[in-house]
């Protein structure tokens, strides 16, 4: 034991493992200061209709510009976030400037479309998630049924029976759910059956190869037929190839969101694309 013990020590101790620890202080220390400090912006991920090439929505993508270290990933940040708490500020922040900028766009005449906002593990179990959705509605204005809210097929499996009440709050109020990153966790069929949600995603890790892997190919061919008979939607992500979108098109799939089409966007960037896609 003494042995075990004194080998986790040394581990402990190693100097690579050190710079991590600071590191993630650091990066700690930095993120509670970063809203307050409006260091926090959305981008925005187009979500095409595979049969007419419409965009029929844009996912909000969170980023954080620290004025030293530069940009600083989403997959950097959010895990921390979350086992800090301060997942509960930035993800409401990210809400309220989504409802807000998707309203803005209705109000500028463009055709409206609906903005999918991602909500972590954390900020699903807060029961108060249910009011603070209603209150950025009522205070941005922006109808209920152009918000969808993702939620990762791993959340949404720890606790189904608080899953299932929780969504069918949401969805009473008018909004749609869409379960993300799916075929990453994992589902029971019969639980997801019973599910109040609207869409799944497939994760883009299936679909970089769907094109050259009989396996992938399956795999996502069958997520659709199993969605479709479920009555849901589903949208492909991480699509970057016009074979992976013929691919797509010949399943039926309904929408998908990749580099193919766009990368996430920086408001003014969309708003632009936007305007050339109207006119
Ligand atoms: P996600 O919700 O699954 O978002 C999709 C991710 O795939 C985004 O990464 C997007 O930039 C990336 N992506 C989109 N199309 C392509 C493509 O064609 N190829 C490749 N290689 N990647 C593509 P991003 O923005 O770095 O976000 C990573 C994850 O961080 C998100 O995964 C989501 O889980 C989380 N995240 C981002 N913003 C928020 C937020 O506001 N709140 C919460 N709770 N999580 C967020
Ligand atoms: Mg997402
Ligand atoms: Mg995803
Ligand atoms: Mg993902």
């Amino acid at each position: 034991q003494a042995k075990e013990l004194g080998r986790n020590n040394f581990q402990f101790f190693t100097p690579s493992m050190n710079i991590k620890t600071l590191q993630r202080l650091k990066t700690e220390n930095n993120l509670r200061h970063a809203l307050e400090r409006k260091e926090f912006h959305v981008h925005y991920q187009p979500q095409i209709e595979v049969s007419t090439g419409r965009i029929l929505g844009v996912e909000a993508l969170v980023r954080w510009q620290h004025p030293t270290t530069g940009m600083i990933s989403p997959a950097e940040f959010i895990p921390i976030a979350e086992n800090t708490g301060l997942i509960i500020p930035i993800g409401e922040y990210v809400l309220r400037e989504a409802c807000t900028q998707n309203k803005a766009w209705q109000e500028a005449g463009f055709p409206p479309m609906r903005m999918a906002v991602n909500i972590s593990g954390r900020q699903f179990q807060q029961q108060t998630l249910v009011q603070t959705v209603e209150n950025v509605l009522r205070e941005t204005g922006l109808e209920p049924h152009w918000l969808e809210l993702e939620i990762t097929e791993s959340v949404a499996m720890q606790d189904v029976e608080f899953t299932n009440r929780m969504l069918l709050e949401l969805r009473k109020m008018g909004i749609s759910i869409a379960i993300d990153d799916f075929g990453t966790g994992y589902s029971s069929l019969n639980y997801l059956k019973r599910l109040p949600i609207d869409k799944i995603k497939i994760d883009r890790s299936f679909i970089g190869d769907i094109t050259i892997d009989p396996d992938d190919a399956s795999i996502v061919k069958t997520i659709i037929l199993l969605a479709h008979n479920l009555k849901l939607k589903v949208i492909a992500e991480g699509v970057e190839t016009i074979e992976q979108f013929e691919f797509l098109k010949a399943q039926n799939c309904d929408e998908l969101q990749g580099y193919l089409f766009s990368k996430p966007l920086p408001k003014n960037d969309l708003h632009q694309l936007l305007t050339k896609n109207n006119s």
